[in-house]
């Protein structure tokens, strides 16, 4: 399928499942539980894993495979698998690769519900982890344990976009023989390529900017062969297998990921550097503002800044629900990376069963706001979000 003298953005486009007799020029939806075969023996040689014909589809499916073999490029992989959703790309690459007694570090300002497999579910099976600030590279050096096995880590972190050295964090991984599992949501193989830092295993919500139009749920593992088989074999008996509907969108959306991701980071720019100078916000983080804490690590490993912006209206609770009140085009939902923007106020909506100090502790401030900047023309996104601070 693929052709590895093109440039990974021309293999998101062109990689492709083999034509069939029609000659269909655009991939067809393989919607099939199962794929049949014409004698017994192949039948016995796809399940001894002697050729690579179809089985089943929560094994393997054209329209997934084409997906995922996208991605593989994007990312400079050696193997993947693709998943329903994100959440269970998380779970799958940490549950098939850990161990009764085995030892997790996870940077402490992850995704929601990755927080609460490292801290409800891994514990019940004798996996336990240590959660430590992005942000404090002492700590993370001494978490390290003779029975560490992963560290896990999202850069840029949701909501509070930190970034993450990965130069750094593939060179602790490795010193210490540990698997490193990244969280490349945010940036996309597009802006950022953990494994050419060091990284054995990237996760991905597809649901995100990979869809990128608010459609479908996915998600998806690249990386190490070996470890990645051991993904493949956890999920084909498990069963978050993804559908080979969703891998269709998600593969048709690969081919324009590129050209929308360099609008959202265009976009989001320039509603952070209008931000800045607002009178009513008290502080904006945008990996690509010089102001960003860690400016230079995100100029030295992203190509551009992402599509998130999140900043801090003065007034606080009050002011923030407020601010999501007189929005009159930006939407108010809990997804991300649309063509629609969106904004979100953590505090009194994702994060609000939350005591405030805990909140805080994860870096939700009170009038903390997330936009997702969108595909709209941007002086209407600019104008909405004015008018809305005012
Ligand atoms: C949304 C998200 C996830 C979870 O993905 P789903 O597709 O919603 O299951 C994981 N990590 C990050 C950073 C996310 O933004």
């Amino acid at each position: 399928m693929s052709d590895n003298n093109l440039h990974p953005i021309s293999q998101a486009v062109r990689i492709q499942t083999p034509t069939t007799w029609q000659g269909e020029h655009s991939t067809p939806l393989y919607l099939t539980s199962s794929f049949k075969f014409e004698e017994a023996d192949d039948m016995r040689g796809a399940f001894a894993e002697e050729n690579d014909d179809n089985i089943y589809t929560r094994f393997s499916n054209p329209n997934v495979d084409e997906f995922v073999q996208k991605m593989v490029a994007l990312e400079g992989a050696e193997a993947g698998f693709a998943t329903a959703s994100g959440m269970a790309a998380v779970f799958s690459s940490m549950f098939a690769l850990l161990k009764q007694g085995d030892h997790l570090i996870c940077c402490s300002s992850v995704f929601g519900s990755t927080f609460t497999i490292v801290t409800k579910y891994l514990p019940k099976y004798g996996i336990e982890c240590t959660l430590v600030a992005a942000d404090d590279k002492d700590a993370w050096e001494k978490a390290v344990k003779p029975n560490t096995k992963m560290i896990y880590l999202e850069t840029p972190t949701n909501p509070q976009l930190e970034i993450i050295d990965l130069e750094w964090a593939g060179q602790l991984a490795k010193k210490h023989n540990l698997i490193l599992n990244v969280d490349n949501c945010f940036a996309t193989p597009l802006l950022q390529r953990p494994i050419e830092y060091g990284a054995n295993l990237s996760v991905h919500s597809a649901t995100k900017w990979i869809d990128g139009q608010g459609r479908v749920l996915g998600g998806v593992v690249v990386g190490d062969a070996a470890l990645i088989r051991e993904i493949y074999l956890f999920c084909r008996n498990t069963g978050p297998s993804l559908s080979p509907f969703n891998a269709w969108v998600l593969s048709k959306s690969l081919e324009t990921l590129d050209v929308r991701l360099q609008r959202h980071c265009e976009n989001a720019l320039k509603v952070a550097q209008v931000l800045e100078e607002h009178p009513n916000v008290s502080w904006v983080k945008y990996p690509f503002l010089p102001s960003h804490p860690q400016y230079e690590i995100a100029k030295k490993q992203m190509k551009a800044g992402g599509g998130i912006v999140c900043f801090e209206i003065k007034g606080g609770l009050e002011a923030g629900k407020k601010f999501l009140n007189s929005l009159k085009m930006l939407s108010m939902t809990a997804n991300l990376g649309d063509s629609r923007s969106i904004a979100s106020h953590p505090a009194s909506t994702t994060h609000s069963k939350l005591s405030e100090e805990e909140r805080l502790s994860v870096g939700i401030t009170p009038g903390l706001i997330r936009v997702s900047v969108g595909l709209e023309y941007v002086d209407d996104i600019i104008k909405d979000i004015v008018q809305a601070l005012g």
